[in-house]
């Protein structure tokens, strides 16, 4: 099996793994009890909490474990929306191609009465720092920005919409599941006040997350009960879990450079080879893309037949198409790009990891161009392209 699918989640790291077994084994006190044993499961937590800080710029006391991205988006933007609420603030700024867990808890603050601007992405796949400038009103209590794309893998610039916010003084959110772990991120250069991480996206264990919020950031609880993380979100913490994801990011932040060295060389391998395939387009662009991020658009075939079919050959991938979810609607991050409906359907995103080889980089292109002409056998939108009923657009 070839696994393309890490922006969806990654294997658990060999370390990491050992760290959860070892603690569900001997670590696994109530850290907020006070005999020995919970406060040695207290010690790991917080050096989890230290580690963790320390490599995205931050102090302990600025990071919150959570139950992993989804809930951390929650409670940061919940956070700054409460807060500006309290300051007659009703306006946020965010961009049409944020993660669920961002949108859908934007279209809820919507009904309790706030206003959200969602910026225009732009047909490479990025945010233009002057257009978040020109969208803060006196009323935006909050600009969530994230960090980088999951489907198609741009990295937007984040340091530039942070300065920006600094000098308004508006808070400033960022998504950066895909991002921490895979590209350097940090919280102070980059001017960041409210972040969030997954671990199962750095080959840390699923159901654990954290979030930093800057020193003076008041938090709004998601969770009410115990006084567990300073109070902001109860619930006995997950210490196996959580030093595993330390465990997973210090990996891989010491690996990051070699590891993306290689992810790019076998990354820009499956762009040349993908874009022989006629009547195909890269989607984001080229250059400000994840390291291990290939998304392409082929006209004239569905995705989920394609997925289906690379199934079968042993290929793990994914399509922007939400079929999971039921949903026939094409990708809203390739709608946001501007891609047409029947384009965008017709998507692939290929998320490597560290142990993908040129060869198997070799073997996902010709799968992926032999899949794609037997389902443009019978398209009947191909058809239509290539007799001229319908004009290309790819
Ligand atoms: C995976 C992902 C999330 C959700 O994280 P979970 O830990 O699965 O809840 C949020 N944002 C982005 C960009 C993601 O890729």
């Amino acid at each position: 099996m070839i696994y393309a699918d890490n922006a969806a989640t990654t294997k658990m790291s060999d370390a990491a793994m050992k760290t959860m077994i070892s603690l569900w084994q001997e670590g696994w006190g109530n850290p907020s009890s006070l005999y020995t044993h919970g406060q040695k499961a207290k010690e790991i937590l917080e050096k989890a909490r230290a580690d963790i800080a320390g490599i995205i710029g931050a102090s302990s006391k600025e990071i919150i474990f959570t139950s992993g991205g989804s809930e951390a988006d929650n409670q940061a933007i919940r956070s700054a929306a409460a807060y500006g609420k309290r300051q007659g603030k009703w306006h946020i700024v965010s961009s049409a191609f944020e993660h669920h867990a961002v949108l859908h808890t934007l279209k809820a603050l919507e009904k309790e009465g706030f206003e959200v601007t969602l910026l225009d992405v732009h047909e490479n796949g990025l945010i233009i720092p002057s257009e978040v400038e020109a969208a803060i009103r006196d009323d935006t209590c909050l600009v969530t920005i994230m960090y980088a794309n999951n489907e198609i893998g741009t990295i937007q610039p984040i340091r530039e919409i942070g300065a920006i916010c600094r000098e308004k003084g508006v808070l400033f959110h960022t998504d950066a599941v895909q991002a921490i772990g895979h590209i350097p991120v940090n919280v102070e250069a980059d001017h960041i006040d409210l972040l969030s991480a997954s671990a199962h996206k750095f080959h840390g264990p699923k159901g654990v997350g954290f979030f930093y919020a800057k020193k003076g950031v008041p938090l709004t609880n998601l969770i009410e009960g115990g006084a567990q993380e300073r109070g902001k979100r109860a619930g006995t913490e997950n210490v196996p879990g959580i030093a595993a994801m330390a465990e997973a990011l210090k990996e891989s932040v010491t690996a990051m450079e070699t590891t993306a060295a290689h992810l790019i060389k076998v990354r820009d391998r499956l762009i040349t080879g993908l874009r022989q395939i006629p009547h195909a387009a890269l989607n984001g662009d080229a250059c400000h893309r994840l390291p291990g991020n290939v998304n392409f658009c082929f006209e004239g075939i569905e995705g989920e037949s394609l997925l289906l079919l690379l199934d079968d050959k042993g290929i793990c991938a994914s399509s922007g198409s939400a079929c999971t979810s039921g949903s026939l609607d094409p990708s809203h991050v390739l709608l946001a790009i501007g891609r047409v409906h029947d384009v965008a359907h017709g998507s692939l995103r290929l998320s490597i990891g560290e142990d993908i080889t040129e060869t198997d980089a070799d073997e996902i292109i010709q799968a992926v161009q032999e899949v794609v002409a037997y389902l443009r056998g019978f398209s009947p939108i191909w058809r239509d392209l290539t007799t001229g009923k319908k004009d290309f657009i790819l």
